[in-house]
């Protein structure tokens, strides 16, 4: 039975906190098993990202940020661990590709195509609805979660998000 003393909007906003956060993104080549299993949180990965897209997350284990920048794959975190938590020989750094939400201004019909043009495997493509606002939608085979297309985007509508190992033909949305 709801509880009627408590306000609704102080109600959605505790149901909010109870909701399961976002799993974190760990360093290309480490998967999270790996660094709660492995790692030292010395920190040597995130000292190394030339790019600074490497924190210390929960626990003190590393987590990316895209707000800082891109991952170029250069592999400098994995060198730098002195643990064995990266496997640069895995075939794929991640599983993970790029997610636009209906945020995104171009699907409100205001022109924007910021996340297109930093996007260095051409992965984000336009199309043009009819009598409508033409979207911009990820191919989830060409896009490399590299997260260059995140902080670009003026209406924070983009997101990199486990692809679940199925990095493949349909559009990531
Ligand atoms: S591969 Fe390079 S750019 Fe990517 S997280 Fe590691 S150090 Fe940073
Ligand atoms: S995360 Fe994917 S869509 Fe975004 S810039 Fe990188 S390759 Fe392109
Ligand atoms: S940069 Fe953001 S707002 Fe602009 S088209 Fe891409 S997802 Fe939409």
């Amino acid at each position: 039975m709801p509880d009627d003393r408590i306000d609704p909007g102080r109600r959605s906003l505790l149901r909010g906190r109870l909701r399961r956060a976002p799993a974190p993104i760990r360093p290309p080549y480490a998967s999270d098993r790996r660094v709660l299993d492995a790692c030292v949180r010395c920190g040597a990965c995130a000292d190394a990202c030339p790019e600074g897209i490497i924190a210390a997350g929960d626990g003190g284990y590393p987590e990316v940020d895209f707000g800082n920048g891109e991952c170029t794959f250069c592999g400098g975190c994995a060198e730098a661990c002195p643990a064995p938590v990266f496997d640069l020989a895995q075939e794929t750094p991640w599983f993970q590709a790029a997610r636009i939400a209906d945020t995104c201004f171009a699907r409100m019909g205001i022109v924007c195509q910021s996340c297109r043009d930093a996007c260095p495997t051409g992965a984000i493509n336009f199309t043009i609805g009819w009598g409508g606002p033409s979207r911009p939608d990820v191919d989830a085979s060409a896009c490399t979660g590299c997260g260059a297309c995140v902080s670009p985007c003026p209406a924070g509508a983009v997101t990199v998000v486990s692809a679940g190992g199925q990095k493949g033909t349909s559009n990531v949305r």
